[in-house]
Formats: C-alpha cells, sequence, structure tokens
C-alpha cells in the first residue's frame, strides 16, 4: 500500500510515509526541531515542550505528532521561537545551574541549546531551589537541582530483571526523581554510565566517571561553530556635544574584580578607548562620586548587602545606559550559591564555625557602618531595570569594549560564537 503523503513544514511542502514522528522528519528535510526529553525508541515523553509547533493553527508538542497528509506545521515563527526560548529561561531560573563549574559542561544538551538560542539572561527570577544532592547510592550521585523532569531516566534505566531504578517522587514543585539503592547497585558499569549520559543535563553522575573529555573534545564544542553572530542594532540616542567625549562609569558589586581585570585586559586598545571616552566614579580611575551624568555604566557582580544596593540604584539614575558584564552581575554567580543557604547559617559558617575560624573567636561582625547583607544575592536586573547583558566569567575583553563602543556610537554588534561560549 502507498502510504506516502504531503505536508507542509514552515510553507515547504515536503513528501514522506505517513506515521512518521515529526521531530524526525523536519531533521531529514533540514528543519531542525529542538528537544530534550524526546529519546531514541522511547515513546514521545513531551515533558520539556521545547519542540512546541503549531499544527493546523493549534499549539501542540512535535515529539507527539505522527505526520500525516495535509498537515500544515509551522515550526519557527516569532511566536515559536520566543515560546521556546521562555521554556528554556524558565528551566534555567527553576534549577541551579553554574556551567563554569559543572561536570555536563560542553555536553549538555540544554546548555548547548541555551546557546543555540542566544540566552544571556532569564526574564524570570532565580528560584535557587534547595532540593536535594543525593550522594548515597553506591556509584551515582543524583544532583536534583539540575534535574529538569524529562522522566528520560525514569523510562529508560531498568535492571536486567525489569525493575525500575529511578522514579519520580513527591508532587508539584516538590517532584524529584528518586534513586533506588538496591536496584541501583545491580546495574553494570555500562549500564550506569548509560543512565549518566542519556540525562540531557548533569544531574546523573557516575563517581569516578564523571565527563572526562578535555575542551574541544566534549559533545557541544564544535556545534554551533556555525550559529551566525547575532547582530544587535543599537539606536541609543546619546546626547553628548561635538568634540565632548562620552563619559563612563563601572563599578565592582559582589564580584571578584575578574571582570574589572578584563576591562584590563584590553592593552593598547585602551588608548581606542580613550579617544571617544572618558571615565567618571569607577575603580579604574578611583573616582568614588559621581561628578557628573554619564552616557554608560558598566555594573560587575551582583547585589549581596545594602550597599550593592544602593551602588545600583544610583547608577541607574546617574547612568543613561546600563550594561551588566560577567556572570555574577547577569545572574549572581559564585557569590549566589550561599542562596541555597539560610543566611544565619552562613554567618554562623563563616564566623563560629568554620575551620578556618580563630579559636576563642564568637563574634558575628555588626555594626551600623558594616553594610547589611540581604538574605540573598541577587542579579542586577532583579534590582533596577538593565539594558544590555555581555556574558563570560570574566567576558573576552576585545568583546566588552566592541559591546560599549558600538552602544556608544549608536552602532550594530554581533557577538560571535567564541565571544558567547565561555563554559
Ligand atoms: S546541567 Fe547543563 S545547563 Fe545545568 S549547569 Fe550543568 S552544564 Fe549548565
Ligand atoms: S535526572 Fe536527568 S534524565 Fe532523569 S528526569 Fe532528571 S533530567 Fe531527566
Amino acid at each position: 500500500m502507498n502510504n506516502r503523503i504531503n505536508l507542509t513544514i514552515d510553507g515547504k511542502t515536503i513528501q514522506t510515509e505517513a506515521g512518521k514522528n515529526l521531530v524526525d522528519v523536519a531533521k531529514e528535510n533540514g528543519i531542525y526541531i529542538p528537544t530534550l526529553c524526546y529519546f531514541r525508541e522511547l515513546n514521545p515523553l513531551a515533558t520539556c515542550r521545547i519542540c512546541t509547533v503549531k499544527l493546523n493553527g493549534r499549539h501542540t508538542t512535535g515529539c507527539t505528532i505522527k505526520v500525516a497528509d495535509g498537515m500544515d506545521i509551522e515550526v519557527n515563527t516569532p511566536e515559536l521561537l520566543d515560546n521556546r526560548k521562555a521554556i528554556i529561561e524558565m528551566l534555567y531560573a527553576e534549577g541551579n545551574h553554574f556551567c563554569p563549574s559543572c561536570e555536563k559542561s560542553g555536553n549538555c544538551d540544554m546548555q548547548n541549546l541555551g546557546y543555540d538560542m542566544g540566552i544571556t539572561v532569564t526574564r524570570y527570577p532565580h528560584v535557587f531551589s534547595d532540593k536535594i544532592v543525593d550522594f548515597n547510592p553506591k556509584r551515582m550521585i543524583m544532583e536534583s537541582n539540575r534535574c529538569i523532569l524529562c522522566k528520560r531516566c525514569v523510562e529508560e534505566v531498568k535492571t536486567k530483571d525489569g525493575k525500575d531504578v529511578f522514579s519520580f517522587v513527591q508532587r508539584g514543585v516538590k517532584t524529584r526523581v528518586h534513586i533506588d539503592y538496591e536496584q541501583e547497585e545491580k546495574l553494570s558499569e555500562s549500564e550506569a554510565l548509560h543512565a549518566m549520559n542519556l540525562c540531557p543535563v548533569g544531574a546523573i553522575l557516575v563517581k569516578g566517571m564523571i565527563h572526562e573529555q578535555p575542551f574541544g573534545e566534549r559533545k557541544y564544542d564544535l556545534l554551533g561553530k556555525n550559529i551566525l553572530p547575532k547582530v544587535t542594532s543599537v539606536n541609543n540616542n546619546l546626547h553628548k556635544k561635538e568634540n565632548e567625549k562620552f563619559i563612563v562609569a563601572t563599578t565592582s558589586l559582589a564580584g571578584c574584580f575578574g571582570c574589572h581585570m578584563s576591562l584590563l585586559d584590553i592593552d593598547t586598545d585602551l588608548l581606542d578607548i580613550i579617544e571617544i571616552a572618558e571615565f567618571n566614579k569607577s575603580p579604574l580611575t578611583d573616582i568614588k562620586k559621581f561628578s557628573k551624568r554619564c552616557h554608560i555604566g558598566l555594573i560587575e557582580g551582583g547585589c549581596a548587602n545594602s550597599e550593592n544596593v544602593h551602588v545600583l540604584e544610583e547608577f541607574r539614575k546617574k547612568c543613561d545606559i546600563l550594561v551588566a558584564f560577567g556572570e555574577c552581575a547577569i545572574m549572581g554567580g559564585i557569590p549566589a550559591m550561599r542562596n541555597f543557604v539560610p543566611l544565619k547559617e552562613c554567618l554562623e559558617e563563616a564566623y563560629l564555625n568554620g575551620v578556618t575560624t580563630e579559636i576563642g573567636a564568637h563574634i558575628i561582625p555588626g555594626h551600623e557602618d558594616i553594610p547589611k547583607l540581604l538574605n540573598n544575592v541577587y542579579p542586577c536586573n532583579e534590582v533596577v531595570k538593565i539594558d544590555y547583558y555581555i556574558p563570560g566569567c570574566p567576558p573576552n575583553a576585545q568583546h566588552i569594549w566592541k559591546v560599549v563602543k558600538s552602544i556608544l556610537l549608536g552602532e550594530e554588534f554581533s557577538i560571535t560564537h567564541d565571544e558567547f561560549k565561555y563554559d
């Protein structure tokens, strides 16, 4: 029986066999539908929703569509692309994803999609979840704060006698994956590695067998090289008199000053910058107070204490354009790792119980001159409006100045793959 059918994807007529999976049909025809939960022989799970497309005008998950004659599928409309980006941003905001220190970095499907979609910041506030990191299984570690509940492990990993190793426990926002310790012990080494590798993120790790490929040999190191630079057009209408220079201010909030070190790494190109700009308040000039309004303010670090908030708000008032540069400014970075521990416990560990605490010391510093610590470390965009983001830890020096110059001069700029990818 002839089961050839015709359908259209993004207006392109495609001939294929009825009943095939849409994600596969699209791929065969050069159209990419991103997925995270969809996995080889497994029945489509439809848990991540990233493959959402429009079928005859209605939203539905692409991985669950078996193609049929006359279907009209939309994949890459601006609305669908933005929906997909929003889903990835939600996953980033909901979990704890510190890619530069993650064992899966470079091999992670979600990280790759983040790069692919040009995500530099999430539009949602970070949750900084505090779920279980379970080291108890004999050979595995389950880092629930990175799990995206895709269900691949639950469906795919079984013992030889057919028992489940992974299962979902609890409900709603508390849902997490639990490992059955007894069944986990029965897995062979290769079966355990298979579990780690099928996880699209770095939630399942096998002790002593953690991804060991060097840079350049990881799953996604070479992919993405062909991603076209994303062009950003800039029209800020910054006003200044002819012959006057642009005024730049910089500050470091809860950061390590690495981003400011990177600013200086520009070396002799700094002379170029000085031709068009002068610095006002900045650790680079040691000018402590704004003496005039600035065209652009560069912010390193997030907000960890009351002084950080005050400085950031002052920058927002005194600068026409605010740029958050570096991961700490964009998502809290390493300082935000304290967000999983109550502030009281952090202080007790630092000043009373820590191994480096001086014997006999029993005071948590507190004085009206010492800025008050906030309960959490906050990304800058959760405190004031931020106009541009420069990702990196730290961002590349040439890239920082390319962006700054383009903003000042109102020119288009593009982010190349190498500048954007820093894991
Ligand atoms: S699991 Fe992936 S996205 Fe999350 S921190 Fe690790 S590399 Fe980054
Ligand atoms: S542990 Fe990994 S494979 Fe299992 S549900 Fe979470 S993200 Fe998916």
